[in-house]
């Protein structure tokens, strides 16, 4: 199927698509332990109805041990020709009131022509993706296509050890991640890397028991300051990240205006941007550190006594192309080396997760750019980000060969995952089934 009829099938079943995502985006389908597992299944349900009415006969629940189910299914294309698999996670982060969100989380809502609601853009836009991409070919895909869903990507995800148990379901020429999105509305660009996450829990031991702090303050150390002191290294004054031997480099593809992220970021009047460089390499190739949270009395239950003992939990972004392994080992060793006065000092890491980078001399990047372009009608740039997607170093493990392209429906500037006014451009949806549809014709060599 050439483009002029790609583009024409994506511009009538829009109405449609539009309408089925709001009807997902209803279902509160967050996974998170403590939440209503009926809304989760009822989502995996819908995925399954979703995918069959837009020409995948096959879609169906698959049993993930441990987990919720993801849902999978495969179309043939033509003989001898390549595979790609989509995937897309229909799990949401969770909604809570303290968000406080200008319209109902699970009410899908229409304002300033986007779709607001929670999981509007992450990740249901990329089950809207895939869907439509089905549909664009009336059941007669250029490749051979596989589809798997998530139910668990924003938890803790059981689908790595299920694709180890089931390498077979998952070879592939390609993947299609559709869990990104372009830097802003209507501005093409793939995504080329991604940082990777580390995270240690530092424990900070000062004395057997709590101290009186007027009889013996003053001479004994207090954990907590000791910690205090240990964290406030861990960056220079400018921001920039202070730990010796990480790794970290310029981001050499576009940029990111500071402009455009000073106005999308939450970052109050005044609050100075940190780190040196551009804010692409601050974001994408340079590692971040952030405390996440430290145990020790909260205000209202603290009294006067010297603390024995402090925990914090720190969490790294790192680069891509590092070694997660490396990067861990060099950030509870900073921490070690800048005890002070003698206290003890323990160290636990959490999980690792690598950075990833898209082989660029691939035959997909190029087709994935020469599509976007064509979609958009303008140029694609390629950016980075900053989040990480462990699954993707399982793709890679189980089928070595395979390319990648991140891409989707989640633009930095106004999409707002993962926080309050989530939302998504409905335009957005429409220009990426079309880019998808083209790259899978390229791909197959059409
Ligand atoms: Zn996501």
């Amino acid at each position: 199927m050439n483009t002029d009829q790609l583009r024409a099938n994506v511009k009538a079943m829009m109405p449609d698509v539009e309408k089925d995502l709001e009807k997902l985006v209803a279902i509160p389908s967050c996974a998170f332990p403590g939440f209503p597992p009926e809304h989760v299944h009822e989502m995996a349900d819908a995925t399954v109805d979703l995918l069959q009415r837009y020409g995948l006969p096959s879609a169906r629940k698959v049993d993930v041990p441990g987990g919720y189910p993801a849902v999978y299914g495969e179309l043939a294309g033509p003989p001898g020709s390549p595979t790609v698999m989509m995937y897309a996670h229909y799990d949401v982060q969770p909604a809570p009131p303290e968000q406080n969100w200008d319209t109902e989380p699970f009410v899908p809502t229409r304002k300033d022509g986007r779709i607001f609601g929670r999981g509007a853009a992450d990740d249901k836009s990329g089950i809207a993706i895939h869907a439509g991409t089905f549909r664009a070919f009336e059941g007669k895909p250029p490749v051979n296509l596989k589809i798997v869903v998530e139910g668990e990507e924003e938890t803790v995800s059981h689908l790595g050890d299920f694709v180890y148990a089931n390498k077979d379901m998952f070879q592939a020429d390609a993947f299609i991640v559709a869990d990104m999105g372009n830097l802003a509305p209507g501005e093409p660009a793939v995504t080329s890397t991604l940082r990777g996450h580390v995270h240690c829990i530092v424990t900070v031991e000062t004395l057997d028991h709590p101290l009186h702090s007027g009889e013996f303050g003053g001479v004994a150390p207090d954990a907590l300051v000791a910690l205090i002191r240990m964290l406030a290294t861990l960056h220079h004054d400018n921001g920039e990240v202070a730990v010796k031997g990480l790794t970290s480099f310029e981001w050499a593809g576009g940029d990111y205006p500071e402009d455009t992220y000073r106005s999308t970021s939450a970052i109050l009047d005044g609050v100075q941007l940190i780190g040196t460089g551009t804010v692409g390499s601050r974001l994408w190739s340079k590692p971040s550190v952030s405390v996440l949270g430290i145990d020790c009395p909260s205000v209202d239950k603290a009294s006067n006594v010297l603390l024995p003992s402090a925990r914090a939990r720190v969490a790294l972004r790192i680069a891509p192309g590092s070694d997660a392994d490396h990067e861990i080992e060099t950030l509870m060793a900073h921490l070690k080396s800048v005890a002070p006065w003698g206290v003890h000092v323990k160290t636990e890491r959490g999980k690792v997760s690598n950075g990833f980078a898209v082989d660029k001399a691939g035959s997909a990047y190029e087709a994935s750019k020469a599509a976007l372009t064509e979609a958009y009608g303008k140029p694609a740039g390629d950016c980075g980000s900053g989040g990480s997607i462990p699954l993707l170093d399982i793709l890679k493990d189980v089928a070595p060969k395979a390319q990648f392209i991140l891409w989707g429906a989640e633009d930095l500037a106004l999409s707002r995952i993962h926080a309050n006014n989530e939302s998504v451009d409905p335009n957005e949806i429409r220009d990426m089934i079309l880019a998808q549809s083209i790259f899978l014709n390229k791909f197959g060599g059409n």
